[in-house]
């Protein structure tokens, strides 16, 4: 069994992209920028507004946090978006979700002009990775996306099971795997057999919410196994997948924490440099 080294595999991401980054230095005399809008205090959203502040500084980005209380008025962050599109500093823009009941989630989504859209949740980016054309692509399914080519390269023909159909994940992941020619099956809460599903599968990728759903019988042997979740417990922090024994199947397998987390904010990271260099041949 491989355990696929989240946590490492993101730190030689990392090294790559503060490279990459020193050489955009010294050839536009400047580097890309990160605006990250955080409304309110909830504490895994200063968390995690954090972490991708202290990992983009690391590679070199300038980062930056714009901080509302939970009572600002949808306007004001609109007009905020607005003015961030028009700066030529700002190569990135993420507003941290969840958002307050009174804004607007999809208004606000689109009014991050998609060439700066980093986390590839406009309808543009959104309808260009589904057509296969250059997009933004999502930072968690690119991040697993990235971790399971690192267990294989050749993924044609491969049967995939996604667990999960969320616009952040289930759906991007799907499109991922089938542009790389694997035949896909998207499961949800309505499926009837979740586990025929997965027992068919080369490729399982857990995105569910639901503490360690996914069990050994399940799996059949040799199977890559990716778990998204990352679900509180009495016993800590636990994934989609019931690590102890699935792992004892699995080919490959991706542990929480320390798997596809440190992958996202990684992909964070890859993704304003991505919107950067774009801006830069426009
Ligand atoms: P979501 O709640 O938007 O979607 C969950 C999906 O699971 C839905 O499509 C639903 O149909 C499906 N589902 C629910 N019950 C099911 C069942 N019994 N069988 C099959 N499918 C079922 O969730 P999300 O935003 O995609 O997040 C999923 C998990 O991933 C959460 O635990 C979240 O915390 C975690 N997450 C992790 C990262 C990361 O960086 N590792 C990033 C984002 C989300």
């Amino acid at each position: 069994m491989i355990l696929i080294d989240g946590k490492k595999i993101a730190a030689e991401l990392r090294k790559e992209l503060k490279e990459e980054v020193s050489n955009l230095k010294i050839k536009y005399k400047k580097v890309p920028g990160l605006s990250v809008i955080l409304i309110g205090d909830l504490a895994p959203s200063q968390i995690y507004v954090k972490n991708k502040e202290k990992s983009a500084i690391e590679v070199g980005l300038k980062s930056n946090i714009i901080k509302y209380p939970d009572t600002v008025k949808e306007k004001v962050i609109l007009d905020k978006i607005d003015e961030l599109n028009k700066d030529e500093t700002v190569s990135g823009i993420l507003v941290q979700l969840p958002l307050p009941n009174h804004i607007d989630k999809q208004k606000v989504i689109e009014m991050i002009d998609p060439l700066k859209d980093v986390d590839g949740f406009h309808p543009i980016n959104v309808g260009n990775l589904s057509s296969g054309y250059q997009s933004m692509i999502p930072c968690t399914p690119l991040g697993c996306y990235l971790l399971i080519k690192n267990i294989e390269s050749d993924l044609n023909g491969k049967k995939a099971v996604i667990i999960g159909r969320s616009n952040l994940n289930g759906k991007p992941m799907a499109q991922l795997l089938l542009k790389e020619n694997c035949t896909v099956t998207i499961t949800h809460s309505k499926t009837k057999d979740l586990k025929a599903e997965c027992l068919a599968a080369d490729i399982v990728v857990a995105a569910v919410g639901i503490p360690e759903l996914v069990k050994r019988d399940w799996i059949k042997k040799d199977a890559i196994v990716i778990d998204v979740g990352i679900n509180k417990t009495d016993k800590g922090i636990v994934g989609d997948v019931a690590f102890d024994e699935v792992s004892k199947n699995a080919k490959a397998i991706t542990p929480v924490p320390g798997g596809v987390g440190p992958m996202t904010i990684a992909c964070l990271l890859k993704n304003t440099i991505e919107c950067f260099k774009r801006s830069q041949v426009l």
